[in-house]
C-alpha cells in the first residue's frame, strides 16, 4: 500500500472507531480543500463531525423519548416478547402497516390482525382472501399480500427462523426493504446490520491545496467483527435529519438518501439503537412535524442548523428594530449553487418558511386521471334487505384480489351516454344477456385518488328484479348484504361508492320523493326473491324504469 492510501486507511479507521460522522476536516474551507477540477465536499455544517455532539444529541433525544415515548402495542411487543421470532415477527408487521399510513389508523389494524395471526406460522395458513378482508382501508393492498408471501417463505424455506440481521432482512424476504430491514433488525434484536460511509481524508495533510481522496467503506456487521450498529431512514427521520443539517437538495435524489443513511447509522446509539431509531422517528411523527415543527419543545433544537439560522435571523431582525446598527446575520448559505447538499441556486433559503425550508423534493410527477364506470347492482335479499353483487378483481395489479362492483375502465372525454352504453354492453357481455342502457341510472361520481392515479368513478345503480348467474369463467362473484360487504376485502373507494348510491336511496326514501318511492317499491317488490329462486328470462330482462 502507497503511504498516501496508507494515511487515508488510518484516517478512516480512526473515525470509524471514533464514532464520529463521514465529514471534511474542521477549520477547512470547502474552497482551499477541493483539488482543481473535482467536485468540492460538502461543508461541515451538512455533517455530524464532532463525537462530542454526536453523544449529546443521543443522550437528549433517549432521554426525551423514555420521558414522552407512546404506548404503542408493538412497542410493547418488542420489549415483552421473549421470542426472538415472534418479537421479530410482531415489529415487521406494525412497520409494514406503519409505510405511508398514520399510526391512529394502524392501531386498531394492527391489534385485529397480531390477535388472529399471533405468529408467523398462523399468518402462513391464512388464505390471500382472509389477508384482504383484513387489510381492506390501509392502502396499497399488495404490502398485505407480500407479507404473507414473506411469512410463509420463512415458514417453508427457513425453518420458522426470522433472519437476525438488516442484510439478511432485506435478502431473504420479499417486500423488505432497508428501512423495513434496518428496523426490524435494530429494534426486535437491537443491532446490527449494514453501514455504508463516505469519508473524505487528507492525502498530504501539509500541503495547500490539499487533495481530498474520498474514501468509501462498505461492511456488513456482526456482532463478532465489532461492526456499526444499524439506523434507519423513513420521512420521519428524512425531515428530522435535512432540517438538523441544513439539508436543502432535493431529499428523494439517491444521493441525499444515501447521506442520510451515513449520518442515520453514524447517530444510533450503540447501545440502544432500537430506541434511539424509534426515538428520531416519534420527533418526526409528535414534534419536528410536517408543517408546523413544535421547536420550542424539540429536545435536540441545540444541535439543529435550520432552527439555528432562524433564531440568528430572529435577531437580526429585532437589533434592526432596536436601531442598533445593524450585522450581517451570521448565517451561512453555503455554495448555493455548487454545494450537493444545500438547496437549489433557484431555491434559495426563504425566511417566511423558517425551518420548513427543509426537507425539499423534487416537483411530483401530477397522477394519471383515470375514468371507471361502475355498477351497484342490487336486489332485495330474503328479508326485503338490499344485497349487492359484487366481483373480483385479478389476481395482479391494482387492488389485486379485491372485491368490486362490476367496473369499467373508460377513455377520457366519453360523452355521459357512450360511457353508460359502454358500461351496459361490458354487463351484457358479462351476464351473456341483453342490458338495456336506459336501464342503467346515473346516480353521482366519487373521486379516491391513490399515490399515482387521480380515479374518478362514475357510479349508476341497475335493481335487478331476480338473481343473476354469472359465467363461472369470468371474475368470480357473489351476492352480499351491506354488513357483508363491509366485512369483505372491499376498497375504500367500493365505501364510498356505496355511500353514495345509500345516500341517493334515502334522497329518494325522503316524503318529498313518496310517490317515486312507493314506484319503487313496487317495481322491485314484484320481483323480490330469495337466491336460488330463479326468475324466468323475461321477469330478470325487464329493464326498470329510466331516470
Ligand atoms: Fe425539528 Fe425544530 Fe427540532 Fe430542528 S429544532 S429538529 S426543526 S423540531
Amino acid at each position: 500500500m502507497s503511504p498516501a492510501r496508507a494515511r487515508a486507511a488510518a484516517a478512516a479507521g480512526a473515525l470509524r472507531r471514533s464514532g464520529g460522522s463521514a465529514a471534511p476536516p474542521q477549520g477547512r474551507s470547502r474552497k482551499r480543500a477541493a483539488p482543481r477540477g473535482a467536485p468540492a465536499p460538502p461543508p461541515a455544517r451538512h455533517f455530524f463531525s464532532d463525537p462530542a455532539e454526536v453523544e449529546a444529541l443521543r443522550g437528549n433525544l433517549l432521554a426525551w423519548y423514555d420521558r414522552c415515548k407512546r404506548d404503542l402495542p408493538w412497542r410493547a411487543l418488542a420489549v415483552m416478547e421473549p421470542d426472538a421470532d415472534r418479537r421479530g415477527y410482531a415489529v415487521w408487521v406494525s412497520e409494514i402497516m406503519l409505510q405511508q399510513t398514520q399510526v391512529a389508523t394502524v392501531i386498531d389494524y394492527y391489534n385485529r390482525w397480531m390477535q388472529k395471526w399471533p405468529t408467523l406460522q398462523a399468518l402462513a395458513q391464512a388464505s390471500l382472501e382472509e389477508v384482504n378482508e383484513l387489510w381492506a382501508g390501509l392502502g396499497y393492498y399488495s404490502r398485505g399480500k407480500r407479507l404473507q408471501e414473506a411469512a410463509r417463505k420463512v415458514v417453508s424455506e427457513l425453518a420458522g427462523r426470522m433472519p437476525r440481521t438488516a442484510e439478511d432482512l432485506q435478502k431473504l424476504l420479499p417486500g423488505v426493504g432497508r428501512y423495513t430491514a434496518g428496523a426490524i433488525a435494530s429494534i426486535s434484536y437491537g443491532q446490527l446490520g449494514l453501514w455504508v460511509g463516505f469519508v473524505c481524508v487528507p492525502l498530504h495533510p501539509g500541503s495547500t491545496p490539499a487533495p481530498f481522496f474520498v474514501w468509501s467503506i462498505s461492511q456488513y456487521g456482526n456482532p463478532s467483527s465489532g461492526s456499526q450498529a444499524t439506523g434507519v431512514v423513513d420521512g420521519n427521520v428524512i425531515r428530522v435529519l435535512c432540517r438538523l443539517r441544513c439539508i436543502g437538495a432535493d431529499s428523494s435524489s439517491p444521493a441525499v438518501i444515501d447521506q442520510l443513511w451515513d449520518m442515520a447509522n453514524v447517530l444510533v446509539d450503540k447501545s440502544r439503537p432500537g430506541d434511539f431509531n424509534q426515538a428520531l422517528m416519534e420527533l418526526g411523527a409528535t414534534v419536528c412535524v410536517p408543517k408546523a415543527p413544535l421547536c420550542g419543545e424539540c429536545p435536540v433544537k441545540q444541535h439543529c442548523q435550520a432552527w439555528r439560522r432562524v433564531e440568528k435571523e430572529l435577531a437580526f431582525t429585532s437589533q434592526k428594530l432596536f436601531g442598533n446598527p445593524p450585522k450581517v446575520p451570521d448565517v451561512e448559505d453555503c455554495g448555493v449553487g455548487d454545494c450537493p447538499l444545500c438547496p437549489p441556486a433557484t431555491e434559495p433559503w426563504d425566511s417566511s418558511l423558517g425551518v420548513t425550508n427543509f426537507p425539499r423534493k423534487a416537483a411530483k410527477k401530477p397522477p394519471r386521471a383515470m375514468r371507471t364506470a361502475t355498477c351497484v347492482l342490487e336486489r332485495r335479499g330474503c328479508h326485503g334487505a338490499p344485497e349487492y353483487l359484487i366481483v373480483q378483481r385479478p389476481s395482479s395489479g391494482l387492488l389485486a384480489g379485491l372485491w368490486e362492483f362490476p367496473s369499467l375502465p373508460l377513455a377520457q372525454d366519453l360523452q355521459k351516454e357512450r360511457e353508460r352504453e359502454e358500461l351496459a354492453d361490458h354487463l351484457q357481455a358479462w351476464m351473456g344477456r341483453p342490458v338495456a342502457a336506459k336501464g342503467l341510472r346515473f346516480i353521482g361520481e366519487v373521486i379516491h385518488i391513490f399515490s399515482h392515479i387521480h380515479q374518478t368513478y362514475v357510479v349508476y345503480s341497475l335493481p335487478l328484479d331476480g338473481d343473476v348467474t354469472l359465467d363461472p369463467a369470468l371474475s368470480p362473484s357473489r351476492w352480499v348484504t351491506e354488513n357483508e360487504f363491509h366485512a369483505s376485502a372491499v376498497s375504500t373507494a367500493m365505501k364510498k361508492v356505496l355511500k353514495v348510491h345509500e345516500k341517493q336511496r334515502r334522497q329518494e326514501s325522503s316524503p318529498v320523493k313518496g310517490s317515486k318511492r312507493k314506484r319503487g317499491a313496487k317495481a322491485q317488490g314484484a320481483g323480490s326473491t330469495c337466491p336460488g329462486t330463479q326468475l324466468s328470462l323475461h321477469a330478470f330482462l325487464r329493464a326498470p324504469t329510466a331516470p
